[in-house]
């Protein structure tokens, strides 16, 4: 039986998944603490989108299970480059936040960046341990950002559908166009009843407001 588990990063709260089916793993915006894969077989790794908070495990994970990971192909070339995932500017980020409270700014490295080992541009789906996944890309928060919907009823959302905030369009590299031109509408699509885990905070069932 599947099985999603929630772990809170240590930047900004972001949520990495641990998506399980027996031994089988599928790891969701790692974070920098590999406890949670062991004794599990990871077969992949994916990213919601580019942002630091989202991708900061990558190379932990990497080197811990060697999984490949997977991710659109905008989110592939901004984690490349620590201006575009925001690590270079992750201080300000962090002093800017008001929804989160902050003690001290945890340790980071602004010259962080990391690699895709698999793309995809527009949409793409795949079946694993008897489940299917399809990812589409849903940008506006970011450029790179993705949805993922597991079974057609779980589903991913990144930083781009949370419970309680509206989505967050300002930050470097967002686009309220492209928000009103893709993300939303794939947004919108979305069967009401459907669990959303977002990238921070806890899961919610989907409600469409009409
Ligand atoms: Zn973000």
């Amino acid at each position: 039986m599947i099985s999603i588990k929630r772990y809170e990063s240590d930047l900004l709260l972001s949520n990495m998944y641990v998506v399980t089916e027996g031994q089988h793993a599928i790891v969701i915006d790692p974070c920098r603490d590999t406890a949670a894969g062991r004794g599990l077989i990871i077969d992949k790794i994916i990213l919601t989108h580019e942002h630091y908070d989202h991708v900061s495990g990558v190379n932990m994970w990497k080197e811990f299970c060697g999984a490949p990971v997977l991710c659109s192909q905008i989110c592939a070339e901004h984690i490349r480059n620590p201006a575009k995932s925001l690590a270079k500017y992750f201080k300000e980020f962090c002093e800017l936040q008001t929804w989160i409270k902050l003690d001290s700014i945890p340790d980071f490295d602004p010259d962080y960046s990391c690699l895709a080992d698999e793309t995809f541009s527009d949409t793409m789906s795949f079946s694993w341990e008897g489940h299917v996944w399809d990812l589409f890309e849903i940008p506006g928060h970011s450029l790179g950002s993705i949805g993922i919907l597991l079974d057609k009823q779980f589903f991913f959302s990144g930083d781009s559908l949370l419970e309680k905030s509206k989505i967050e369009l300002k930050a470097p590299g967002g686009s309220r166009k492209k928000w009103e031109e893709t993300g939303s509408k794939r947004i919108e699509r979305l069967p009401s009843g459907i669990r959303v885990f977002p990238g921070h905070f806890n899961d919610f069932v989907h409600r469409i407001i009409i």
